[in-house]
């Protein structure tokens, strides 16, 4: 499907209408921002086959990872943002001195203003839509510049958006490289971004320009840290698995490598054999029509795995295959692989599992805090002992113990990334805070003057005794 992409001279207009209406004032009301909330809810649950179409048709993803991780949190997402509005919004009332306490000091919760959220083709729906629900609670204007590399998923987005909410507040740009561009060379209260961490040097460069606050959800390589000594080998095996091949492992938050002791390896990758076994029991293995794993989303990407696979110095231990008419490769566990293997290199972003075998937790740690900061660091273990090493003595986005992926579901934590892995952070309240200005206020009384005199001119050494 190829997108109409939006002219620079339509992305100015759009850039003057949305600044035209958050200048006015309309989407301040909290009854404004309800409204557009349940729209949003509507627009996702009116529409919900439609969007799983989309995914299907972009990246070949089953209803069951397009309803749990897309469908169902967008809707979560937009109804938790209409019901908290009021706690959310409520103006703080720090404490203060004695002396000050006439003085009305208040910490508002006030929109940023007009602000724009580029988002990639991987979880192309809620990593739009959650920011947009931020966007709208705090009572911004808001663009969506979605991916060109999933049209079918832009197009819907750009018809649903325009149909369901105000036109002169949120609009979706279509566009690719040159259109994001211009976008970045107006002036924007905001940018949110979610990609690779090469582009977001692009997008914080460019923000720069303006002294505009960024959000940068980036990639990276996600370790996953099997401590064999303390964990269930299968349910770990399990767990990482079923994390690793959501999407064909096209997930910021994938499993990205697994380091554990040596003398583990083996049982490890046994435990893996019989977990793709349950997962895939047909005679195709994963590669089965009936299957249904998601497909690489464009040839480039597919022949960018085959690559690192063809490259490789470790050994496949399950998996290997792929259907090249359909941009399919089998989940596959590497393992033997050294730091210097390819599949070392870059931030997989497929279906590829590598097993770097150290001599023991402390060498894995060694390797993490001697990496790139991770977005994710995943720990499969029991040990008390060794959660508190990694709590204390490893940096992350996000450290999770004895799953992947779930996380995401979990609105309470806030979801983002450290040093490499990006910065700022959303979902749930903290998608509303990424959105708003905590904006001191206070109001010194003309009825306090009398205790102020002292600070005018001309100063006295009596004044400063006082
Ligand atoms: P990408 O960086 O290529 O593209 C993301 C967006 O930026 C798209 O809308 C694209 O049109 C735009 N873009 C691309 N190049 C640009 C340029 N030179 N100037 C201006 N805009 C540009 O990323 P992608 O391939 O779509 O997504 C994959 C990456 O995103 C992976 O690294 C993945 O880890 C990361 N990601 C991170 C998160 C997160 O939440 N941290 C979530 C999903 C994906």
């Amino acid at each position: 499907m190829a997108l109409k992409f939006h002219s620079v001279e339509e992305i100015t207009k759009i850039h003057t209408r949305l600044t035209e209406t958050f200048q006015s004032g309309v989407t301040v009301p909290l009854a404004y921002r309800r409204k557009q909330l349940l729209q949003l809810a509507r627009l996702v649950q009116e529409n919900a086959e439609a969007i799983m179409g989309s995914l299907k048709a972009d990246l070949g993803r089953h209803r069951l990872e397009a309803a749990l991780p897309e469908v169902g949190p967008m809707v979560a997402g937009a109804l938790l943002s209409a019901q908290k509005l009021e706690e959310w919004t409520k103006p703080e009332k720090p404490e203060v001195e004695e002396w000050r306490s006439s003085w009305d000091t208040t910490i508002y919760k006030a929109p940023k203003g007009v602000v724009v959220n580029i988002t990639p083709w991987n979880y192309p729906w809620v990593i739009s839509i959650l920011p947009l629900a931020g966007a709208i609670a705090a009572g911004c204007t808001c663009v969506i510049k979605p991916s060109e590399h999933s049209p079918n998923v832009s197009q819907l987005m750009a018809d649903l958006v325009a149909r369901y909410l105000d036109p002169n507040a949120y609009a979706v740009i279509l566009g690719a490289i040159p259109e994001t561009t211009h976008i970045l060379s107006l002036k924007w209260d905001h940018i949110f971004y979610t990609g690779s961490t090469s582009v977001g040097r692009v997008v914080a460069a460019a923000a720069a320009k303006n002294i505009t606050p960024v959000t940068l959800e980036l990639g990276g390589k996600s370790p996953v840290v099997v401590d064999g000594d303390n964990t269930d080998l299968e349910i770990a095996a399990k767990r990482i698995l079923w994390g690793k091949q959501q999407n064909a492992g096209q997930i910021c938050v994938a499993p990205d490598h697994i380091y554990v002791a040596r003398k583990h390896q083996d049982a490890l990758v046994a435990a893996f054999k019989k977990v793709y076994a349950d997962f895939w029991p047909h005679s195709k293995g994963a590669l089965d029509s009936a299957s249904e794993i998601s497909h690489m989303v464009n040839d480039s990407h597919y022949k960018r795995i085959q690559g690192l696979l063809s490259n490789t110095k470790g050994s496949i231990a399950v998996g290997g295959g792929s259907t090249g008419e359909i941009l399919r490769i089998e989940p596959t566990i590497v393992k033997d692989v050294g730091l210097q293997d390819p599949l070392m290199g870059e931030e997989i972003f497929g279906p590829v599992l590598p097993i770097v075998p150290v001599e023991d937790i402390e060498e894995a740690i060694t390797l993490i805090q001697r990496g790139p900061t991770p977005l994710v660091l995943y720990v499969f273990t029991d040990s008390e002992v060794t959660k508190h090493k990694f709590v204390h003595r490893t940096q992350s986005g996000q450290l999770i113990l004895n799953d992947t992926f779930a996380q995401l579901g979990v609105y309470e934590i806030p979801f983002g990334g450290q040093g490499d892995s990006g910065y700022g952070s959303y979902l749930g309240k903290h998608s509303f805070d990424a959105f708003t200005q905590r904006r001191g206020f206070i109001n010194v009384p003309l009825a306090a003057e009398p205790y102020m005199a002292f600070r005018y001119p001309p100063y006295t050494e009596e004044a400063f005794q006082a």
